[in-house]
């Protein structure tokens, strides 16, 4: 089969592999869609250490089922389906309490690490074990289940945060996790949705999306425009979906005394912030990890159209054009936000 290997930093080569063939509990999929996640576009330069090649990327992808193991019961060839982008173990403590994005055995679909290496969905196709897939329902295209992981993860983040009817939300970035997160907040109910970005592009997407209220911190005075906004510098809850030191100050800034902040993005492993700021004014912060459960849930909110994935998708391209696809996100070419493979 062709596949797109990650060979060196910064290098692509399409490339016949041997096609994998499924266990007696995996399911052999022929992949239809493959998003390029912003974790593969950093794995890409080398910088990570958790797309060390030679590796086949793609953990955000949907599918055909082309062939089951003999223990898998309920898919057959033929079904359309998604999966999760994390390969749970479906029996430690974690995954028994339903809390499989803490599963101590995990490992994660298209990536390589020195304790693990998984290929992705890269390629024309993948394994997966049948617990971690999901049927998708007629009305989501392959190009938008490609999105489901991003959207799931956005969903599972704005699910662990106490989310009030009516609070005011500000979300923090609004690249694909954002733009998702944004619309999981207002999902649980929230009341004025907040979305801040350095790029009017991406913020005037959020609009589009149903932002209430867009704020670049870069051109504008955040406390006036949101007093402007909502009649108070700060939010009732923000998600903070960047992960650099500037941009979780800026959420920790704008969360109100006593608020909750969610941390999605970790783009930066170590940050400073002031501890008194977080301890005088009693914040609330928390980790979102992947996802726990929540793909059922997206998969139906993406096919009633309450969390929409297709103005995120800017380009669907052929896994051929997956190294010009790479190098495109990581200039950061403007206008680009999704960029989905098609094998
Ligand atoms: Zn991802
Ligand atoms: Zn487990």
């Amino acid at each position: 089969m062709k596949a797109l290997v990650h060979t060196a930093p910064l290098q692509f080569d399409l490339r016949d592999v041997p096609q994998p063939q499924p266990g007696e509990d995996e399911v052999l999929v022929r992949v239809k869609a493959c998003g390029i996640c912003g974790s593969d576009v950093h794995g890409y330069t080398g910088s990570t250490g958790r797309r060390i090649p030679p590796i086949i990327m793609g953990h955000e992808a949907a599918g055909v089922v082309e062939a089951v193991g003999r223990n898998v019961r309920d898919l057959a060839a033929g079904d359309r389906i998604t999966f999760d982008s994390t390969v749970y173990c479906n029996q430690c403590p974690a995954c028994r309490q339903g809390r499989m994005n803490l599963c101590q055995n995990r490992k994660v679909l298209g990536v390589s690490t020195p304790a693990f290496r998984r290929d992705g969905a890269m390629a024309e196709y993948v394994v997966v074990p049948w617990w971690i897939t999901h049927r998708l329902p007629d009305a989501v295209s392959f190009e938008e289940a490609a999105l489901i992981e991003p959207a799931a993860v956005s969903l599972h983040a704005a699910r662990i945060t106490p989310i009030e009817v009516n609070d005011v939300v500000a979300v923090v970035g609004a690249g694909q996790i954002g733009l998702f997160a944004m619309q999981a907040a207002r999902v649980k109910g929230a009341g004025i949705v907040i979305a801040l970005d350095v790029k009017e592009e991406r913020l005037k997407l959020a609009r589009q999306l149903g932002a209430d209220v867009t704020i670049n911190p870069a051109a504008s005075d955040v406390a006036a425009e949101m007093r402007r906004a909502v009649g108070r510098p700060d939010a009732d809850v923000v998600l903070e979906a960047v992960g650099t030191e500037t941009s979780v100050r800026l959420a920790m800034d704008l969360t109100t005394l006593g608020g909750n902040l969610t941390l999605i993005g970790n783009v930066t492993p170590r940050i400073q912030v002031n501890l008194q700021d977080i301890v005088s004014r009693e914040l609330t912060i928390r980790g979102s990890c992947a996802i726990a459960g929540e793909y059922r849930a997206c998969l139906d909110l993406m096919a009633s159209g309450r969390i929409q994935a297709k103005p995120l998708i800017s380009r669907i391209v052929p896994l051929a054009e997956g190294q010009a696809a790479f190098d495109a996100l990581h200039r950061g070419e403007p206008g680009l936000v999704k960029i989905v493979l098609r094998p």
